[in-house]
């Protein structure tokens, strides 16, 4: 017999064929159950009510009453805005519309009595609400709502131009809910809900629409939130089991020559962090199972040692490997890398590209079918299905987020063997997102820079210190440093950028004149050997300052640079730009870190300079990152298709929740490690559902082992 919440929207009475096709389109709901886990975004309470002169904050939403007893027009084009006046017995406040003008003038009509919720915010030393939810009195404001919470629901214009106003909606909710009353399954196990001590799902989806009260508010919104998490949890970790129980890992049974001969000619002595990770890798490499690392370490933390001495491991023991970058520059200058420090070794390293030409592609073909390539390094031509490798048994993938899902899976089909898996990644992932995003790998952090690096000096200046800020180029230069000079590059506005990509470089040019100043630039319209000659010049010291687009963001090395300057600086979130700063203070000279912006700066991009010019610590500029921009947007999670749907929880702020319902997830596995007994059932069930909604990538994730 098919369950309730699996039914169609459109047999929901007051829907219809239009209104469900409408509903999908726009939210995205399909079946009953889609419908009930669309939740409020916030609610109010009816109960409250503030008094116009009572209003001292601009941080709250907040509930008034009274009379509209002016409306007015003012502006002109797109400053025009319609005014209406709201008096209760205490004063009166402007109510400020800007869009849907002349919808807006239709509903409101003077003299009638309107419950009104917004935000106050001060404008010209008086209080006005910008776009509130206008109700008139008595038509919704009084019995005809089962609580005095009142959720409030995400609509969109198409949604309201067809009758399915917030309002309605609301309604559809209830009609809804009685509908599936006393038929809704609990979707968890008894014994979880009594020992995390949650309230039924009835009472939680009853909740979350029409709340009782404040209490029953939180509760349901706790069990909904553990859910959510519960099932991501359970889907990761037991998708870890099943990588783990497979016995196909490749076994590297010593260490050799190849990594004996290079680790006895490093230049330096690796850090302790670095030492241990080897060691983490070397564990996974004799474990039978296949390795699927994360390593996490800050710009400057030595990745690429770690990942070449792993290489060396697979190359001791007759396997090739791999390692792959997000870009042209970042290959060459890791295939350099490696050159350098393996000549002489007897190992072979080959540098694949889109732009390699066809003559030697062939024989870097023929090099990896034999073996006689040990190496391969490149972008993301080393994942076409053309590659064919002769035994590939270790796979590097630098800076992980660029590269997607369904990429890495394709790697893991290169060899009959899967191949060990290091993804390394300079964006440190907060605790609560690195559990949701990497529950089923392992986790290695750099967390100790290599010794005499000094503090980079972060300074905010504005356009009209640029001069002093070039006149101290100046002086860097003298004392043999070199400078970068960054420009933002927004995908959308490519062109833009492009253009004061160029006229910032004539500046500069103009400023800093040749020969005594030599300026390399490298963005995105050259071409690749015009991009790696000026990137040349630059990384052998032949030009004082180079220029670029954000293309240099990732990993390259000039350890003589000490000026990093961020033009548009408020245009790069914060992790980008810990990122940028990372270029520098890579030798033992005092670095500089120059965010330039315009004088006016909204609130957030001020809150973001700031805090980069107060901390320098990668996690905890992270963290910051995730609380203001929340994870959908933390930069590298969308484009890793990783990013997902989270209905209730919110990552930024609910990491207790999290690590409860990982560890209960975690409990239940230790007993029952693939899911497959019988009380399972109930929790396989859960993933399922999970497969079919949001949680589509991360299911797919797991191709990858
Ligand atoms: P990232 O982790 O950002 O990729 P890199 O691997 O590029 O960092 O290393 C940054 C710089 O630090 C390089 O110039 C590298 O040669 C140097 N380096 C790496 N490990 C050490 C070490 N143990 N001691 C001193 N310098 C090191
Ligand atoms: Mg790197």
């Amino acid at each position: 017999m098919s369950y309730i919440l699996d039914s169609e929207i459109k047999f929901l009475p007051g829907i219809g064929e239009k209104r469900a096709a409408l509903l999908e389109k726009e939210l995205g709901i399909r079946t009953f159950r889609d419908m009930l886990y669309t939740f409020p975004y916030r609610y109010i309470d009816r109960s409250k009510v503030y008094s116009i002169s009572d209003i001292d904050s601009s941080s709250a939403y907040i509930q008034l009453r009274g009379k509209i007893v002016r409306i007015s027009s003012a502006g002109e084009g797109k400053g025009r805005r319609l005014i209406a006046t709201l008096q209760d017995g205490s004063g009166s406040i402007d109510l400020v519309f800007f869009k849907g003008v002349k919808w807006i003038q239709g509903k409101i009509s003077p003299f009638k009595e309107y419950i009104v919720f917004g935000k106050p915010s001060l404008f010209n030393g008086a209080w006005n609400m910008i776009h509130p939810e206008l109700d008139p009195v008595g038509e919704s404001g009084t019995s005809s709502w089962p609580s005095t919470l009142i959720g409030i629901y995400s609509s969109t214009d198409k949604l309201r131009n067809n009758g399915i106003s917030v309002k309605v909606f609301a309604k559809l909710q209830q009609t809804l809910l009685q509908k599936v009353s006393g038929l809704i399954r609990e979707t968890l196990p008894q014994e979880i809900i009594s020992s995390v001590k949650l309230p039924s799902l009835t009472f939680a989806l009853t909740n979350i629409h029409f709340p009782k009260d404040l209490r029953s508010l939180d509760a349901a919104r706790y069990r909904l939130k553990f859910e959510e998490l519960f099932f991501l949890q359970l889907s990761l970790l037991r998708q870890r089991n099943v990588r783990m129980s497979g016995s196909s890992g490749i076994f590297f049974k010593k260490v050799g020559d190849a990594f004996n001969w290079c680790y006895s000619r490093l230049p330096y002595e690796l850090t302790g962090a670095q030492k241990r990770v080897i060691k983490e890798i070397r564990r996974d490499t004799v474990s039978g199972r296949q390795m699927n690392r994360l390593l996490q370490g800050d710009v400057g933390s030595g990745k690429t040692m770690v990942a070449m001495l792993s290489a060396l491991i697979a190359v001791d023991n007759g396997y090739q490997a791999c390692v792959m970058a997000p870009t042209e520059v970042l290959a060459v200058q890791h295939w350099r890398n490696f050159e350098r420090s393996l000549s002489g070794s007897g190992v072979r390293v080959a540098l694949l590209t889109g732009s390699t030409k066809a003559r030697e592609r062939r024989e870097i073909d023929g090099g990896l079918r034999d073996g006689s390539i040990d190496i391969l390094i490149g972008t993301h031509a080393v994942i076409e299905d053309n590659v064919v490798f002769h035994r590939l048994g270790f796979v590097v993938i630098d800076e992980q987020h660029r590269f997607g899902v369904d990429q890495r899976a394709r790697l893991r089909l290169k060899s009959t063997e899967p191949p060990h898996i290091l993804v390394m990644t300079a964006t440190p992932i907060p605790r609560t997102l690195a559990m949701t995003l990497y529950g089923d790998l392992d986790v290695s952090v750099l967390d100790e820079l290599p010794p005499g690096r000094k503090p980079v000096q972060t300074i905010h200046v504005t356009e009209e210190q640029r001069y002093r800020m070039y006149d101290f180029i100046k002086s860097e230069i003298k004392k043999g440093r070199q400078a970068f000079i960054v420009y933002p590059l927004i995908k959308e506005s490519e062109t833009l950028d492009y253009h004061n990509l160029e006229e910032g470089y004539q500046r500069i040019v103009n400023y800093f004149p040749a020969p005594e100043y030599i300026t390399a630039v490298v963005h995105g319209q050259q071409t690749n050997e015009n991009k790696a000659y000026d990137m040349r010049l630059f990384a052998e010291g032949k030009a004082h300052i180079l220029v670029a687009t954000s293309v240099i963001e990732v990993g390259v090395d000039v350890p003589n640079a000490s000026v990093m300057v961020i033009e548009s600086a408020e245009r790069f979130g914060l992790s980008q730009l810990h990122q940028l700063r990372g270029r520098v203070g890579r030798g033992a000279e005092k670095s500089y870190c120059i965010l330039m912006t315009g004088y006016k700066l909204s609130e957030d991009s001020r809150k973001r300079i700031e805090l980069m010019c107060s901390t320098s610590d990668g996690f905890e500029l992270a963290e910051a990152d995730l609380r203001m921009r929340g994870p959908g947007d933390m930069e590298g999670t969308r484009q890793s298709g990783l990013a997902f749907d989270l209905k209730i929880s919110d990552l930024g702020k609910d990491g207790p929740v999290l690590a409860q319902a990982r560890s209960v997830a975690a409990g239940v596995l230790a007993e029952d490690p693939l899911l497959e007994s019988t009380p399972s059932a109930l929790l396989r069930a859960g993933l399922d559902r999970l497969r079919q909604t949001g949680g589509k990538e991360i299911i797919d994730y797991s191709t990858i082992s």
